[in-house]
């Protein structure tokens, strides 16, 4: 019999969490720790002699049964990008981390960081002291320098669980799948599934199928059918798939499904927040709370008004292998701020620099080589190559660039977009035009932009709106209207109009 007990049907789930919820669990540690090595042996493990396939790994979470019946959640990425999103914005979406120390290689720097963040964020910590297979094993000398660094294990007299493993052999998992479940119980996790969905975004992509995201159940029950709002472009949940990749028509907490039917990629490591039946992306959760506490009936829309950058930061993205490229696409930060202009596996070649060059496209290299002349045509034509051997650092250092990209670049946002319908007569200099609104707000006052095929053609100003006869300060997404503008120039019959404000810092 496998180590694990088979997953539960969702029947089974939906019965057994009606008041506990599983607890969502993350696995930190230093890189080759075993941390991947680790999550893949608890997902093989659960394969074994199932009638269903396997779990699918581009959720980033998964749930398994143990043989004691605890079900447990898994984020299925090391790498710590939605994970860390999540934690800025305030909401914690582990319970427990696992904390992976190789007793080969001991408490090393990204050991101290992980320690550091499971304190702060007041999650449960589970000691896994990995690699005890191997020959140069220290066990004793893990506990003392975890000791030395305010971790102290039971048998040190502390009251942190540690559970000596081998992620490649699988000793002791079942151990430590026990030990998750009496902490879980400890902690008494509940969530209430009628509650308003609570969910956050774990991965998400740009799939043939439209944009695709995977939402982790924090609290309520997601449906099928429910309207998803992005920044004022409205989707509605078309269909959602377990990590087995079965269709389900509800995800109930602590579950992930993956959904389509957004109407734009969501942003990796947002919250999702259900109101009035409509899930709404929120990148500013706490401000909005005491923005709904303090303006009664004010259009939802105006609430959820998203600034999308008007510039996205360029880049190429090379990877050794296409499992790191894998990686480092589903886990890299910041990624709504971003344009991949080209990704390949492989060393850094010419091709690459010369896609670069002349614009402001930095090269994202991990693990790869670069050969003399491109090396010195990245010199000559004064591209950026920036290489990694450390993914993490890589996205550290990512983070900062965009930062500072944003910074220093750009200083107006789109804050909504619109189509021309029709175009009326208008005295010289003044234009009137019929237009719906298709994402955010066009207001009076606006600075405008007008694209024809994706090519601005000029800039103007809304000068007045109305909807229906009625004179009003805005038209919002959905909503059609007229404008006059300044605009000084011919517009036409489905030209695109843009609406801009200056980024608030
Ligand atoms: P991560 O960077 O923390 O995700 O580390 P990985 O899971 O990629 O593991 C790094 C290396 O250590 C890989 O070559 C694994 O095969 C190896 N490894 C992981 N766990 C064990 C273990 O328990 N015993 C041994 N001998 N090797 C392990």
């Amino acid at each position: 019999m496998s180590i694990l007990g088979r997953i539960m049907s969702k029947k089974d789930l939906v019965k057994n969490i009606e008041e506990t919820r599983p607890p969502i669990v993350a696995v930190m540690g230093h890189v080759d720790h075993g941390k991947t090595t680790l999550l893949d042996y608890i997902r093989k493990a659960n394969v074994a002699g199932r009638e269903h396939g396997g779990i699918t790994q581009h959720l980033g979470a998964y749930q398994v049964t143990t043989d004691e019946g605890n079900v447990i959640t898994f984020l299925d990425t090391p790498g710590h990008a939605a994970f860390e999103g999540i934690r800025r914005r305030g909401g914690e979406v582990a319970d427990i981390v696992i904390l992976v120390v190789a007793a080969n290689d001991g408490v090393m720097p990204q050991t101290k960081e992980a320690i550091k963040h499971i304190k702060n964020s007041g999650c449960s910590m589970i000691v896994a002291i990995n690699k005890v297979d191997l020959a140069d094993a220290n066990i004793d000398h893990v506990k003392q320098q975890l000791a030395e660094n305010d971790v102290l294990v039971e048998s040190y007299g502390g009251d942190v669980v540690s559970v000596e493993i081998s992620a490649k052999t699988g000793l002791g998992v079942p151990q430590l799948l026990e030990m998750i479940g009496l902490v879980s119980e400890m902690k008494e996790l509940k969530s209430d599934p009628k509650a308003p969905v609570v969910a956050f975004c774990l991965e998400s992509r740009l799939d043939k199928a439209g944009p695709l995201g995977s939402l982790l159940v924090k609290r309520g029950t997601l449906r099928q059918g429910m309207d998803i709002n992005i920044g004022g472009s409205v989707g509605r949940i078309r269909a959602m798939r377990n990590e087995r990749n079965e269709i389900v028509k509800e995800a109930s907490p602590s579950q992930s499904v993956e959904i389509t039917g957004f109407p734009q990629v969501p942003t990796a490591g947002t919250i999702f927040i259900e109101e009035n039946g409509v899930l709404s992306n929120s990148e500013q959760i706490g401000a909005l709370t005491v923005r709904h506490n303090s303006i009664e009936k004010q259009n939802v829309q105006d609430l959820f008004n998203y600034s999308k950058p008007d510039k996205l930061y360029p880049v190429i993205l090379k990877a050794d292998v296409a499992g790191s490229m894998e990686a480092l696409l589903s886990n890299i930060p910041e990624r709504e701020k971003i344009e991949i202009i080209d990704q390949g596996v492989g060393d850094v070649n010419d091709a690459d620099i010369l896609k670069a060059r002349g614009t402001s496209t930095v090269i994202y290299a991990f693990n790869t080589g670069m050969n003399g002349e491109a090396r010195r045509l990245a010199r000559d034509e004064k591209v950026t190559v920036k290489e990694y051997k450390i993914i993490y650092k890589l996205f550290e250092d990512f983070e900062k660039d965009v930062e500072e990209y944003f910074t220093l670049a750009p200083t107006e946002t789109i804050s909504g977009r619109a189509t021309i319908l029709k175009v009326f007569a208008a005295t010289t200099g003044t234009k009137i035009a019929g237009i719906k609104v298709t994402e955010g707000v066009i207001a009076v006052g606006a600075t405008i932009r007008i694209l024809r095929e994706g090519k601005e053609i000029g800039k103007g100003k809304v000068l007045t709106a109305k909807k229906l006869k009625e004179d009003v300060a805005r038209i919002s997404a959905g909503q059609e209207g007229g404008v006059t503008t300044d605009l000084d120039f011919d517009i036409a019959e489905g030209d695109q109009v843009e609406y801009f404000k200056p980024i608030v810092k």
